[in-house]
């Protein structure tokens, strides 16, 4: 494969390769990393640790900036083409009736152009883009020995190979992150609450529609999306006080107990479901996203949990920026990093503090928040300044998603 090299002359006149890029991670982050690293002329080689490319997940949104990211990488149409098509969003109370609709972009806080796609679509479609790159799956990273011309790397399945740098873009649990920076609770800061999802038979959903159960400290959806083949499953539920392991399964049963509506059925597909995710929410905080030669991208970095609904485009936007910076930098990672982190920083930030912010209206407290909730969805399609109303909910998610001024495109 012809490819640029990177190799350059510092100021003190040594000679810096950081050419051959391990991605540890075949994520958004990691495969529209791998996208932008081959544009600026690296070689960047993607372990994922899943056995095959992962399809379907759960549905995630791009907006702002990061749409700006996936046009110039000429992705935003077949992206768009991928959308859910999700029309409405519908609360019901124990007995199934309805108690209010919401428009789905509403729900979803998008505003005009944002696309919401499933996880796995946005990965292909990125992954596919990148062309030629080397992907190791069922594979991951089980040492590394960094000095000051490389890091050398070896592979569960046997194996290693010197790299001129690592990149960890392998999620909120980053292998990466703590083989490199110490244990994951010095930098994993919990929400509060559980996420579970799965997939669930069709008939538990209606397509197009998010169903969704809210009940004082818990709430339950499940939506199909246009044409898709099954359902998904979302619970979200304060995280469980005194369980030994919170993050097992028998765990979603205990916080559900007693539950109306289609609940039972939905626990019982969860826990036949093959790919329950459960796992608290969290963030990401560190004090630096790098190391020497090793750095970190989107969730590994600086994970904003699914609450913010942000953590697509901060991975798309930062795998952009890390790559013009580390393109930049004439050889000299450090300085790339430094970039990367100076230009990046204040997005997260303004993105992260949506969480804490939109969970409070996910999971309520008590059945008079949800009585009162429910009325003002009721009420809001009646009430004169509707639309001031609305454009206020979703202002504060679009100025976070286009907290940056992205530099321009290679
Ligand atoms: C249930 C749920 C709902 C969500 N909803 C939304 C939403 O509505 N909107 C939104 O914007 N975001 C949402 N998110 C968050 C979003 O999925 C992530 O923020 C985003 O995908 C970040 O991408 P990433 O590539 O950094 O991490 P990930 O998507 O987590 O990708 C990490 C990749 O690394 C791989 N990996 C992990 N460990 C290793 C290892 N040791 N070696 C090799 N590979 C490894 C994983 O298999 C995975 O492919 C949600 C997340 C979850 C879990």
């Amino acid at each position: 494969m012809e490819h640029l090299s990177c190799t350059n002359v510092s100021h003190t006149r040594t000679v810096v390769t950081m050419t051959d890029v391990l991605i540890s991670g075949g994520g958004v982050a990691g495969s529209a990393l791998a996208w932008w690293l081959r544009r600026h002329g690296f070689r960047p080689t993607v372990v994922e640790r899943a056995p095959a490319p992962r399809d379907g997940g759960y549905k995630v949104d791009v907006r702002g900036s990061a749409l700006t990211v996936l046009d110039r990488m000429g992705l935003a149409g077949p992206v768009r083409a991928h959308d859910t098509g999700m029309r409405l969003a519908r609360f019901l109370d124990p007995r199934g009736r309805q108690l209010a609709t919401m428009d789905a972009a509403l729900f979803g806080g998008r505003s005009d152009g944002d696309v919401e796609i499933m996880r796995g679509d946005l990965t292909r479609i990125l992954r596919t883009a990148a062309g030629d790159v080397e992907h190791r799956f069922d594979d991951s990273v089980t040492t590394l020995r960094a000095d000051a011309d490389g890091v050398d790397v070896t592979f569960a399945r046997g194996g290693h190979h010197r790299f001129d740098l690592v990149i960890g873009a392998d999620g909120l649990h980053s292998t990466v992150r703590r083989l490199a920076f110490g244990p994951a609770a010095a930098h994993l800061r919990p929400l509060g609450h559980h996420i579970a999802i799965c997939t669930v038979p069709a008939a538990l959903g209606e397509e197009r529609i998010e169903l969704l159960h809210p009940a004082p400290g818990r709430t339950v959806g499940v939506y199909r999306t246009a044409g898709a083949p099954d359902a998904r499953a979302l619970f979200l539920f304060r995280s469980p006080a005194g369980e030994p392991d919170p993050d097992d399964a028998a765990v979603l049963g205990r916080a559900f107990a007693g539950a109306g509506w289609r609940v039972p059925e939905l626990l019982a597909a969860a826990v036949d479901a093959s790919d329950l995710y459960l796992d608290a929410m969290s963030q990401v905080r560190m004090a630096s996203w790098s190391t020497g030669r090793v750095g970190l991208v989107g969730d590994a970095a600086y994970a904003a949990s699914p609450a913010s609904g942000q953590g697509t485009s901060l991975g798309l936007v930062g795998a952009y920026v890390l790559a013009d910076a580390l393109a930049g930098a004439g050889g000299r990672p450090a300085a790339g990093f430094a970039a990367y982190e100076r230009r990046m920083r204040p997005f997260v930030a303004a993105n992260q503090a949506l969480a804490e912010r939109n969970l409070k209206g996910m999971v309520l407290g008590s059945a008079g928040q949800i009585r009162f909730q429910t009325t003002m969805l009721r009420l809001l399609t009646h009430l004169p300044g509707r639309e001031r109303m609305i454009s206020r909910v979703a202002e504060p998610i679009r100025r976070a998603s286009t907290a940056i001024a992205l530099p321009d495109a290679a």
